[in-house]
């Protein structure tokens, strides 16, 4: 049993005497590791140690140098694939097709970041477009912030710490990573395999920890310049009330929206939405939960979603043909019953699913259902789906709207006149046209409006919010005379 403690400086901190948590495959339950904790102290250490490696080390660091770390890490990363998608197969419960996606998407984002480590460009200004500026030359830079805090979700553990990590390095800034408490084994291998890779002691941090103990000092840590978070919006909001002047970047959760009028490819959108709501049983930020359907295609949409969605293949998430594995612990799959319960109770029909085996439930597909649901108003994060009809554009498009979240929305139609009318008035971060709302490609941009966040991702995105912008201007003393005559 492999027992995995905090990195600080290079040095593991995986002591006999530490408390220690254990971390269970949700499948069967198996103890599949062991975390030493870190300690109030090791915080203090950690955050310090980043600090000064910024100061000694990573501020100096060539973009050459940054680039070819991150691509020396992406190709590890393509040797040892399969052993990480297996790591996330045993902690997070991810079936091994989808846990082969993260990897792949994982080595893509880190290749971005080393290409673009050699691109952050700053601009030169017209000093002369102000009068009085004319011998004056000015420019841009974009520099590192400090010390990034990273504190990341379990639903994929390695591709969403590396949006974080990845445009971190890229940009020449030091970080403190607190991975869920639940997936961090893959997240102590990647830091590992970047140490292989060459970053130097110090530049990578590694916090084992609970959000309370470890996550919540990390944010209020006043040497920390820039926390960026991914997870749900209690706790993204109680970051936001605490980071205080630092900048902060929320990527929070949603109930997506995805619209099928009645010109839109049906065989083809059924087929994308089965993935689209089920795929990791529904533990995706920008899972379709809404499907709202043109009633003149709405019977057989749904006979045909029924149908794929039953034949769906539960069981072991280490088989290569399973679909749907588990949740990620018996609370969550209970909590995720017990909102089709209630919804039920209000009048909502199941058309496929509904039962729950341990931490796994069964694809649900739930129609008659209204706003004042559960399943409905607030983020499902299960494998749970409602299917709605209705008539008009204007209609659905009220529907779609009507949330606290604004993440991603799918669309699908073949007239382009109507999908671009419908793109501009959707309020959501990102909107797909004849794609699902759960798809999301690495180099976009990435993050929600309303209360699904605050800034973007997608590694270029990310490099903007964690550098800064520094104006530097100079004088031109040669040039006093021509000054004067212009006045
Ligand atoms: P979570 O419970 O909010 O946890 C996320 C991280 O925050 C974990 O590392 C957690 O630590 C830590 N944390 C908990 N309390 C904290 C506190 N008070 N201060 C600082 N950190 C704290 O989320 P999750 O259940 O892991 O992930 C599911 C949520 O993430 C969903 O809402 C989903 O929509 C969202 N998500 C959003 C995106 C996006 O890009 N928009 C992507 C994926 C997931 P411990 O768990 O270790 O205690």
């Amino acid at each position: 049993m492999m027992r995995y403690g905090s990195i600080i400086n290079g040095q593991e901190r995986n002591e006999n005497n530490r408390e220690t948590l254990a971390v269970h495959n949700p499948y069967n339950q198996d103890k599949v590791g062991e975390l030493a904790l870190a300690t109030r102290t090791d915080l203090e250490e950690a955050v310090n140690n980043s600090f000064e490696t910024f100061h000694s080390t990573m501020k100096f660091m060539p973009a050459h140098k940054r680039s070819d770390i991150l691509r020396r890490t992406a190709d590890l990363l393509t040797e040892r694939a399969e052993e990480f998608a297996e790591t996330i197969v045993q902690e997070a419960g991810k079936p091994i097709k989808y846990s082969r996606d993260e990897i792949n998407r994982s080595i893509q984002v880190l290749r971005f970041a080393s290409e673009l480590a050699k691109n952050i460009t700053g601009e030169v200004l017209p000093m002369d477009a102000a009068i009085g500026g004319e011998s004056r030359m000015g420019f841009v830079k974009r520099i590192p912030l400090g010390v990034v805090g990273a504190i990341t979700p379990f639903n994929f553990p390695l591709n969403l710490s590396l949006h974080k990590l990845a445009p971190a390095i890229a940009a020449g800034n030091t970080i403190v990573f607190k991975p869920a408490e639940k997936t961090p084994i893959s997240a102590y291998k990647l830091v590992k395999l970047f140490q292989e890779a060459g970053l130097p002691d110090g530049v990578l941090n590694l916090l084992m920890g609970t959000g309370e103990e470890v996550g919540e000092p990390l944010v209020t840590h006043e040497k920390v310049h820039k926390i960026t978070f991914t997870g749900s919006l209690p706790v993204g909001r109680k970051i936001r009330e605490s980071a205080g002047f630092k900048k902060v970047t929320l990527e929070l959760g949603s109930n997506s929206p995805n619209i099928l009028f009645e010109d839109a490819h049906i065989e083809s959108a059924v087929k994308e939405l089965v993935k689209g709501a089920f795929a990791f049983s529904g533990q995706v930020c920008i899972s379709a939960q809404r499907v709202y359907v043109h009633k003149s295609i709405y019977e057989p949409f749904l006979s045909e979603y029924i149908k794929q969605t039953s034949a769906l293949k539960i069981g072991d998430p280490k088989e290569e043909d399973t679909e749907i594995g588990p949740m990620i612990t018996e609370k969550e799959a209970k909590r995720a019953k017990q909102w089709i319960d209630d919804a039920v109770e209000k009048g909502a029909k199941i058309e496929t699913g509904g039962e729950r085996n341990g931490t796994v439930l069964a694809p649900t597909i739930m129609t008659n259902v209204d706003r004042n649901m559960k399943i409905i108003a607030e983020e499902v994060f299960a494998p749970i789906v409602s299917v709605i009809p209705f008539e008009s554009e204007e209609e659905v498009i009220g529907y779609a709207n009507d949330s606290i979240y604004g993440l991603q929305a799918g669309v699908f139609t073949r007239d382009i006149d109507r999908a671009m009318r419908v793109a501009d008035q959707l309020e959501m971060g990102g909107v797909w046209i004849n794609e699902i709302s759960t798809y999301r490609q690495d180099n976009h941009p990435y993050g929600g409006v309303k209360q699904s966040g605050i800034g973007k991702e997608g590694i270029k995105y990310a490099i903007e919010d964690m550098t800064e912008m520094k104006f530097i201007g100079i004088k031109l003393t040669t040039n006093h005379e021509r000054d004067a005559s212009f006045g």
